[in-house]
């Protein structure tokens, strides 16, 4: 495996020797991701209404998630499934943020989705598009953070170059997200790559973070793979929350419950005090 690539980039550790820290949202609800910073991420995989969406929310606040994810424009595998709410979805995520003051998170799928993004505090490039190389140049024109997830068969090498395209395209902004990669084992959707968080780490200055759900597809290892990835040096976790996993349009068997979040946070934010 290539584990160096190339000092000229500008994502390389080489080019930046200190730790980028991201910020998100503005005022006092402002967060920072990197260096000494960690983040937890949580909501629910698609914005279904904003009832919904504003329970799941005030929950996972109150439990210490500090930015709200919600997807509205769903890149699912299948052309049948449900494909998220669009922009009514995402103005219901514009009014919970602001009735709980707390950022918000949302995958854009193509650049002309920019306008509808306007109050979305960091936009989310999902592992489908990773090398969807006309958007991240689109959102390297922007000044927003961008989330950008890695590619199921991305090797890091790939995943850096990506980045640098935003980076070098005028957006430093950039928070790396690992979320499971394909390979041969089939008892999880993914497999979560917990070395990559490590290697990641010392290849470039870019925060680091984990997505357990997508890695798994299973809410009982999220947990686990939460843990794991905060020992291996992860700037956050972004987990699904939902308030009825069970009747969730979208991935369902990887969410968690609200309850769970909690108790999944207490235990992340304990292991963080304990390995300091
Ligand atoms: C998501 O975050 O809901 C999502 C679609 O993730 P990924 O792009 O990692 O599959
Ligand atoms: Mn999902």
């Amino acid at each position: 495996m290539d584990q160096t690539i190339s000092h000229t980039l500008k994502v390389s550790r080489e080019c930046k020797a200190a730790n980028t820290v991201v910020s998100i949202g503005s005022g006092a609800g402002r967060v920072q991701i990197g260096g000494p910073h960690f983040a937890l991420i949580a909501g629910p995989c698609t914005i279904e209404s904003k009832e919904m969406l504003f329970d799941i929310a005030a929950k996972v606040k109150r439990a210490g998630a500090v930015i709200l994810r919600g997807g509205a424009f769903k890149p699912r595998t299948s052309p049948y499934s449900f494909q998220g709410m669009g922009a009514e979805g995402l103005s219901w995520l514009s009014e919970v943020k602001h009735e709980l003051g707390i950022p918000i998170v949302s995958e854009i799928t193509a650049s002309s989705q920019l306008p509808l993004f306007d109050d979305v505090d960091m936009l989310q490039v999902g592992s489908r598009n990773m090398q969807n190389y006309e958007l991240l140049k689109a959102l390297a024109q922007t000044d927003k953070p961008v989330l950008l997830k890695r590619g199921v068969s991305a090797t890091l090498s790939d995943f850096l170059l990506s980045a640098e395209y935003i980076v070098a395209g005028g957006n430093p902004n950039v928070i790396l997200c690992e979320r499971g990669i394909r390979t041969f084992s089939n008892e999880t959707r993914n497999t979560p790559d917990i070395v990559a968080i490590p290697l990641l780490r010392s290849m470039t200055h870019l925060p680091v973070i984990m997505d357990p759900s997508h890695a798994t597809g299973l809410s009982s290892l999220v947990e686990p793979i939460a843990l794991a990835a905060t020992a291996a040096g992860a700037a956050g976790i972004m987990t699904e929350v939902h308030n009825d996993p069970e009747s969730a349009l979208c991935d369902g068997k990887q969410s968690i419950t609200p309850a769970d979040f909690e108790s999944v946070a207490k235990r992340i934010f304990r292991l963080r005090d304990a390995i300091g």
